[in-house]
């Protein structure tokens, strides 16, 4: 059932990525362990992904410790 093209179709692409940055401190951001959130390491917040968009609002990020347990929104 699978292609094996699959693997190719991440959420987020390394272009995006490239463009993404964060709105708070301007610096990058990676692709949280689950794929759902962008990090940004040093604000410790994570930018939820919703429906495959990336929410880059300082008002919607999750701080890293609560998007740890599980929180997805504040
Ligand atoms: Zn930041």
């Amino acid at each position: 059932m699978n292609a094996k093209n699959e693997e190719k179709d991440v959420s987020i692409d390394k272009e995006l990525l490239e463009i993404l940055a964060c709105p708070k401190c301007k610096g990058p951001l990676v692709p949280t362990d689950d794929g759902e959130g962008l990090k940004c390491e040093a604000d410790q917040l994570v930018y939820p992904i919703r429906e495959d968009i990336p929410v880059m609002l300082v008002d919607e990020a999750v701080p890293a410790a609560a998007w740890a347990t599980g929180i997805r929104s504040v």
